[in-house]
């Protein structure tokens, strides 16, 4: 995704020719629950709108699930992960081949798909496109070649035994995932999970349910057996249910820290089902004054303003060294006031709406706190237009470590940039926070990046970029940021239990 990441800043500068013209009014084909390979309405018949973050406009009701639905659809995928099933008893291989034909699947409605998205969701279009179906047809792609290549070892055992390891699948898994990047999240999620053995049931989030529901439609299509993989949207209920129900072996949860927190507390009580947690952050972005400056100043923006700032990893404490300071936020705030904000489907907008109007007005709390406490607003700070939910990029400068925009997640398009001297004040400061789940450094001298790497307490350091992320390597958190690993080899550890096998080996031949 490094690669597409790359063309997607691009977009601003060169052309936007290769990307097909969007459908600005894609059909909704699917709005229901979809449970063993079957289109459904709720039990409780209730239904709930999902809205176009750009207009405030309604653009479908959709089915609502609830604890009924969730337990009907548990129910098909305890039938499809008993022993003898055809899900069960397909060799590993043919799930990666299943995988790679959702991932060919995908690729043949790339543009419904992404105008889908971008029409549920605010993003921008390309961005839809570059990134977000492109990053997850890699990812479904990268576990496909997994699924028959996770297994276990011959163990050099003591006491004449002969010993080996199987990674089994662990099973019936919920997988609750977030608005703000629903099709990549999805991906995420289903590509370890599939290419392991397990069986799913995915809430998407009531804010962007669209995407999940087309896309279950093409894993039927696919060729998967049916009740392997099942989506319940919900509003409210679905999530709660899917992790008390205590069928459920597996809770996996993109989202807040505190829905994460109650999310772990309860898989506890029900049943002591494994979680993993990708959840919040705080991430410092640590800019040297030996640093390339305009290259600095663009990746920051980028790592903090990509996808309206509505990223789990956005670089939102800025920690810049005070020879440079001055000018850093200079050309920062220049930068922010030239991105282009407006209708996503422009091809030459980089910024869309935040999501709704409940984060609008978080984030717009957040500004005026920063105002109030005494940090300098450079450009930005206010809502633009009356309609739609957009916020005009915004810079803080003489941000202090204990203001409330220094320490608490903003998921908008607001850049808080610090100042700092040296380094090892730099990486106390960085530390100085509950969450831990990305960081970057700029520097041209490797010895001061890897002294900062070390000293770093995230789940991700980049160094000279930001939001560079890849198939193949891990992401998650430290501290309050979650734990678990999603992507790469780490990534599969998570949908396996390990079985010992002992056999007794006789010591003659008789
Ligand atoms: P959220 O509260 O973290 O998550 C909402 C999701 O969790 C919904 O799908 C909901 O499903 C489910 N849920 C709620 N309570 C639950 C419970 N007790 N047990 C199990 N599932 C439960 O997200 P949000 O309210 O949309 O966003 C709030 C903040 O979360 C944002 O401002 C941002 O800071 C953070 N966030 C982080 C990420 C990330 O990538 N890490 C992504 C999105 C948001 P039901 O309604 O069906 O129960
Ligand atoms: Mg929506």
């Amino acid at each position: 995704m490094l690669r597409v990441l790359k063309k997607f800043r691009d977009i601003r500068y060169f052309s936007t020719a290769a990307l097909p013209a969007p459908d600005t009014n894609p059909p909704i084909l699917y709005a229901g629950i979809f449970i063993n390979n079957e289109w459904h309405k709720s039990r409780s018949e209730k239904t709930f709108p999902t809205v176009n973050p750009a207009t405030g406009e309604i653009i479908a009701e959709v089915q609502e699930g609830d604890s009924a639905d969730i337990d009907i659809a548990v129910q098909a995928a305890k039938r499809a992960f008993k022993r003898n099933s055809p899900w069960r008893t397909m060799d590993a291989s043919q799930r990666g081949v299943l995988l790679n034909r959702l991932a060919d699947l995908m690729e043949r409605d790339k543009k419904y798909l992404a105008s889908l998205e971008t029409f549920d969701n605010g993003k921008p279009y390309s961005a839809s496109y570059n990134v977000d179906l492109a990053g997850s047809i890699g990812v479904l792609r990268y576990y496909a070649g997994w699924a028959d290549k996770w297994h276990g070892k011959v163990i050099p055992a003591d006491s004449k035994i002969f010993a080996y390891t199987r990674h089994e699948p662990v099973g019936v898994c919920g997988q609750i995932i977030p608005w703000n990047f629903p099709i990549l999240m999805m991906a995420w999620k289903l590509g370890p999970a599939l290419a392991t053995g397990n069986v799913i049931i995915l809430k998407p989030a009531e804010q962007t349910p669209l995407t999940a529901l087309y896309i279950a439609q093409l894993t039927k299509e696919a060729g998967f057996p049916d009740g392997v993989i099942n989506v319940v949207p919900g509003y409210g209920k679905a999530g709660a249910a899917l992790v008390n129900h205590d069928k459920v072996d597996k809770i996996a949860f993109t989202g807040s820290t505190e829905v994460g927190q109650l999310i772990k507390q309860n898989a506890a009580i029900s049943n002591l089902k494994r979680t993993t947690l990708e959840l919040g952050g705080k991430s410092p972005n640590i800019i040297l004054q030996d640093a390339d400056l305009s290259h600095a100043v663009e990746t920051a923006h980028f790592g903090l303003f990509f996808n309206m700032g509505q990223c789990c990893c956005a670089g939102s404490r800025t920690f810049v060294q005070s020879k440079i300071y001055d000018e850093f936020v200079e050309k920062s705030a220049v930068r922010a006031k030239s991105r282009t904000v407006g209708d996503p489907f422009d091809l030459k907008i980089e910024q869309g709406p935040q999501i709704d109007e409940e984060q609008l007005n978080k984030i717009m709390n957040l500004i005026d706190s920063g105002k109030e406490e005494g940090a300098s607003l450079v450009t930005g700070g206010e809502r633009v237009g009356d309609k739609g939910y957009f916020i005009a990029p915004t810079v803080f400068a003489n941000v202090k470590d204990d203001m409330t925009i220094a320490r608490e997640e903003i998921f908008g398009p607001v850049q808080q940039i610090l100042k700092f001297d040296d380094l090892d004040e730099v990486i106390e400061r960085a530390n100085d926070t509950d969450y831990g789940l990305a960081a970057a450094v700029f520097t041209k001298d490797i010895d001061k990046a890897n002294y900062i790497v070390q000293g770093l307490r995230a789940g991700t350091v980049w160094v000279n970029t930001y939001n560079a992320l890849v198939p193949q390597v891990p992401f998650g958190g430290y501290k309050m940021s979650g734990h678990g690993r999603e992507l790469g080899e780490y990534g599969l550890e998570a949908y396996t239990e390990v079985k010992s096998v002992i056999v007794k080996l006789n010591e003659k031949n008789s």
